[in-house]
């Protein structure tokens, strides 16, 4: 069995880069995104409860998630945010647990961005948080995909603040230099694994 590893962090901190990084050293990485688009592909069970809890349109006509859609109806709603969370959720989770529960690697890395919020640190052998400082990660996130700065500051203000994160965590990973900056950290953690 491997030893399983949370990571997480807000925004446009940097857990990609880093599960990218570990991924190239060879252990397995789970990512909570990819399982949200495996889960919502055409022709997924989730598909239909979507469309009737959220209006029929976040549906296209060749039946793919309109995912920009389905974000800008729920959330200014807090409540519906919470149900698609709850919809959500339940399908992913356990596939999360699955698959790192089912890896060989030495250490597996689950790649939550709500490790704490959802509980699923409670699986793990330990936490790590990515974090950077905020105008750093609002110039990489604005850079990356195009979005104004007031939109990701709003985004990051209805998350978990990297402080309570970081009081959460085992190790904390200071993302806030250069991408080699943050390997040599990766790498120093490692060491305690080797
Ligand atoms: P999100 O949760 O928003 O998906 P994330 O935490 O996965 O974000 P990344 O996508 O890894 O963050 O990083 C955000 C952007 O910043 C990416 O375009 C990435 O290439 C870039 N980036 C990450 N780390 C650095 C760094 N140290 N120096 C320069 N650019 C970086």
């Amino acid at each position: 069995m491997s030893r399983i590893i949370g990571l997480t962090g807000g925004i446009g901190s940097g857990k990609s880069t880093v599960s990218r990084y570990l991924a190239k050293k060879g252990f397995d990485i789970v990512d909570a995104d990819a399982i949200a688009r495996e889960i919502t592909a055409p022709g997924e069970e989730v598909l239909p409860v979507l469309a009737e809890t959220f209006g029929a349109d976040v549906l296209r006509a060749d039946g793919s998630l309109d995912r920009k859609l389905l974000a800008e109806r729920v959330f200014p709603c807090p409540q519906a945010k919470q149900r698609l969370d709850e919809i959500m959720h339940a399908r992913i989770l356990p596939r999360i647990i699955a698959r790192t529960q089912a890896s060989r690697a030495s250490l597996c890395f689950m790649d939550v961005p709500l490790l704490f919020e959802t509980g699923l640190d409670r699986h793990c052998d330990e936490t790590w948080v990515v974090t950077a400082d905020l105008a750093t990660r609002i110039r990489r996130t604005a850079a990356r995909d195009g979005t104004d700065e007031r939109h990701i500051r709003e985004r990051i203000a209805s998350q978990m603040s990297d402080e309570k994160k970081i009081a959460r965590a085992d190790r904390v990973l200071d993302n806030s230099g250069t991408r080699e900056e943050l390997a040599w950290q990766i790498d120093e953690l490692l060491k305690a694994y080797e």
